[in-house]
């Protein structure tokens, strides 16, 4: 059964036309990738299922229904973590709680539980400026799964980090994956992180981005899965 679908999405800012009749389906528990060069339109896309921005033409779908704004099933991950470097790494985490209303009590356990998730058990009290960017990064990830959403969109999460962090996140994030069966859906610029990590790729052309192929790989996670197409393809 699909979780996030777009039914022949097109969407222009004025005369700018961003995606042009885009449709693509994720389904549940999947871990699904866009991939496309910058600016063609995928942080639109991912926006779209946060409910941070509507289609001008086309349905944007959480399982039959519309997508019309923000919801806590669906957590998005952003390119510049924004955490707030006041709060400590519990306040952050713990923030969408308070908002939500959980009680004081339940809410401790629970952050400590996805804390645990992200292998940052014990640094309750650090100060985001205390932390490496990888650390940073998985404390932005531990504040979406807090809210135990369906559904991760991670726009570009590893972007700003050195290769081998960012190849230590990669893992992390089939780790998380594999431990909550979480329905993941990743936006990167870069094909190879795409084919690392998802099931599913959906290659953009640029702007206006239209899904130009779509490459499915069911060997065996977590590593040295190979597209065929894909490797013709570079050769
Ligand atoms: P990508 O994430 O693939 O790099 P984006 O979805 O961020 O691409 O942006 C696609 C295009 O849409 C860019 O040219 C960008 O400048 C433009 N764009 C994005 N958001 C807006 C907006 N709110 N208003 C006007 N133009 C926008
Ligand atoms: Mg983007």
């Amino acid at each position: 059964m699909q979780t996030l679908e777009l039914r022949q999405v097109s969407k222009s800012f004025g005369d700018l036309q961003v995606l042009k009749d885009i449709r693509l389906k994720v389904e549940r528990g999947e871990f699904a990738a866009i991939v496309g060069p910058s600016g063609c339109g995928k942080s639109t896309a991912l926006r779209m299922f946060a409910g941070l921005e509507t289609a001008t033409e086309g349905e944007v779908l959480s399982g039959d229904v519309k997508i019309e704004g923000p919801s806590p099933r669906r957590m998005m991950i952003f390119q510049e973590h924004a955490l707030y470097p006041w709060l400590t790494v519990e306040q952050n985490v713990g923030m969408g709680l308070e908002i939500a209303n959980i009680p004081k009590n339940e809410r401790l356990p629970r952050i400590n539980e996805v804390l645990d998730k992200v292998n940052l058990t014990g640094f309750n009290h650090y100060f985001p400026s205390q932390l490496s960017g990888g650390m940073r990064q998985r404390v932005a990830i531990a504040r979406a799964l807090v809210m135990d959403p369906e559904i991760l969109l991670l726009d570009e999460p590893y972007g700003a980090l050195d290769a081998m962090t960012r190849l230590k996140m990669q893992n992390e994030l089939i780790r998380i994956w594999h431990g909550t069966g979480k329905t993941m859906l990743l936006i990167t610029h870069d094909i190879d992180e795409a084919l690392y990590l998802a099931d599913k790729v959906y290659v953009m052309s640029p702007r206006p981005g239209q899904i130009i192929r779509t490459i499915r790989l069911d060997s065996p996670r977590p590593r040295n899965r190979h597209s065929q197409e894909f490797v013709s393809h570079r050769q």
